[in-house]
């Protein structure tokens, strides 16, 4: 098949390589000035603004079959424009709904999801009502275009909020959330397939430093049964809402053991990478299966498995050396915090893959200085 990803970072790489290893043929949809080396030389590469004609584009993606996202910050009438020519997975509503985390939150509280207490707010007094509302701490979040932490204020007092408030009117439209007290923090990658076929890859456990995601253990350590049902539940409840196609990431707050979501990617997720060498279908390779009508490919971990992110830094020889480690690198310019790069690890029981873990991210990121 002709498969168009809109984006062109690393996440299209990995998807266009997992396909390419089916025989599909990969285009890419760049937006102006985006940089375009992850993709270098996987497929054509077209650029597209407002100006462009849809059809023109369609014509010159190749005419794809189905048309898939790598990030959910893209134009939705493009999507709903290429929506009429071919399949576009997942679809415009799902798209649309993960892109404002307004409008996602809203969702998972009338499907009856449990997130943060939150509040929508669009002017200073409303902002000063929520908080007072949520209690510090509190956080505040843009409803568009936040990720890693970005457009983010954590607000610990009064006078952190009146100076957010002051800053109101030159601000977009936020979300305030309560602060969950939570144990740790999850993700679910789930897949499912045109046909309705539906597979979901074991829990990952995910450490953040500094708002970015640093490294994943899968599965997750004590997770019960009910939280599994939880987890579970949610992801049957999201794809069977949107009739959904192709791979969505939830991402989890484990408090008590209860779960509540706090953000949903509809796209493959860093935090399922660790699925690239561990014996199981990758998320890539399901999410290629799930949009052109394949069954999902098993889930199910070989062994323990584990990632680790290069923020801003390349691995030394000695670290790549390892015969359990392997190296996935993006082909980006390397600056400060950006992620160019992860080191997926194996083992064969919990013990030693924490300590690997462990070992790669002291190796990486010594003395625990700032990203
Ligand atoms: P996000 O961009 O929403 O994924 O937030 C980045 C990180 O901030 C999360 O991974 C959490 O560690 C933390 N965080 C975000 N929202 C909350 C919340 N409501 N309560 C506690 N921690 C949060």
């Amino acid at each position: 098949m002709r498969i168009a990803i809109a984006g062109c970072g690393q996440l299209a790489r990995m998807l266009a390589l997992a396909g390419w290893e089916m025989g599909h043929q990969f285009s890419f949809i760049a937006d102006p000035g985006e940089g375009t080396d992850c993709v270098a030389g996987l497929g054509l590469i077209c650029t597209w603004d407002v100006h462009t004609p849809i059809n023109e584009l369609y014509d010159a993606l190749g005419k794809p079959d189905v048309v898939t996202i790598e990030k959910e910050h893209v134009d939705i009438t493009l999507m709903e424009g290429l929506a009429e020519h071919c399949l576009v997975a997942p679809s415009p509503d799902a798209i649309r709904a993960c892109q404002h985390r307004g409008r996602e939150k809203t969702l998972l509280q009338s499907l009856g999801i449990m997130t943060a207490p939150f509040h929508l707010v669009e002017d200073a007094p409303a902002l000063i009502d929520a908080v007072n509302h949520v209690g510090y701490p509190a956080f505040v979040k843009s409803c568009e275009q936040g990720y890693d932490g970005q457009n983010q204020w954590h607000l610990r007092d009064d006078a952190a909020l009146d100076a957010l408030a002051a800053k109101m009117p030159t601000l977009p439209p936020l979300v305030v959330e309560g602060a969950v007290h939570f144990d740790r923090e999850l993700s679910l990658i789930a897949a499912r397939s045109v046909s309705g076929d539906i597979a979901l890859y074991p829990l990952a456990e995910n450490r953040h430093r500094e708002g970015i995601l640093l490294t994943s253990e899968v599965p997750a350590p004590n997770v019960s049964e009910t939280t599994l049902e939880q987890a579970t539940q949610i992801a049957h409840t999201l794809l069977e809402h949107w009739s959904y196609v192709g791979v969505l990431s939830i991402e989890l707050f484990d408090e008590d053991g209860k779960l509540r979501v706090n953000e949903l990617a509809p796209r493959v997720h860093n935090s399922g990478h660790w699925s690239q060498d561990a014996g199981v279908t990758s998320q890539f390779s399901n999410h290629i299966r799930a949009i052109t009508d394949c069954r999902p490919g098993t889930t199910k971990l070989a062994d323990y498995a584990g990632m680790v992110n290069l923020l801003g830094r390349s691995a030394d020889h000695a670290l790549l050396n390892a015969g359990d480690v392997s190296l996935h690198w993006y082909s980006k310019s390397i600056r400060s915090r950006r992620k160019v790069g992860h080191l997926n690890v194996q083992a064969k029981d919990r013990k030693q893959l924490q300590q690997r873990l462990a070992e790669l991210e002291a190796a990486l990121y010594p003395d625990n200085e700032p990203l």
